[in-house]
C-alpha cells in the first residue's frame, strides 16, 4: 500500500489505501477500527457510488455485473435519502473503488462507520459519508460493505 500526502487529495496506488485513509480520516474522531473492501459477488472492486452524506444511505453499482447493494444497513435510511452520484473532484471520473471503515465499541458492537472512495482513474481518496450505527446487534454489517 502506498499513499501519496504531497498533493490537495490523498492519492492511493490500490483500493486497500481506502483503510489507510480513513484511519488518519477518523483519528480525531470516532477512530476507525476496522476495514472493509466492498467487493462485489462477482470480484469486482470498481464501482458507481451513490450517497446521501446527511441521512447516512450510501449504494454501489459494480462496474463489471451491475449488481447493486446497498451498503450495510443504508437500506433502512433510503426513504428519506437523496443519493447523488459520486463523482471524482480531481479528474471528474465517475468510477470508484469502495470501501468502509467501522469504528467498535469495546463488545465489538459497531459504533459508526465511514464510506471511503478511491477513484479508480486516478486514485484520489476521499470520505464520503459516514453515520452513526449505535444499535445491537450490528457486527453483522461488517460483512455488508
Ligand atoms: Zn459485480
Ligand atoms: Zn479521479
Amino acid at each position: 500500500m502506498a499513499i501519496d500526502k504531497s498533493g490537495t487529495w490523498w492519492v492511493g496506488s490500490e483500493p486497500q489505501d481506502i483503510g489507510g485513509f480513513l484511519e488518519a480520516y477518523s483519528a480525531k474522531s470516532y477512530k476507525t477500527d476496522l476495514f472493509r473492501l466492498s467487493t462485489c459477488k462477482c470480484g469486482g472492486t470498481a464501482f458507481s457510488l451513490l450517497a446521501d452524506e446527511d441521512e447516512g444511505c450510501a449504494q454501489r453499482i459494480c462496474a463489471r455485473c451491475g449488481e447493486e447493494h446497498f451498503l450495510c444497513d443504508s437500506e433502512d435510511y433510503l426513504e428519506d435519502a437523496t443519493l447523488e452520484a459520486w463523482e471524482c473532484v480531481e479528474c471528474e471520473g465517475a468510477v470508484a473503488n469502495v470501501g468502509v471503515g467501522f469504528s467498535l465499541y469495546e463488545d465489538g458492537e459497531i459504533r459508526w462507520l465511514y464510506v471511503g472512495a478511491r477513484c479508480a482513474a486516478c486514485g484520489m481518496l476521499g470520505c464520503y459519508s459516514s453515520w452513526k450505527v449505535a444499535y445491537a446487534p450490528s457486527k453483522q454489517l461488517i460483512e455488508q460493505a
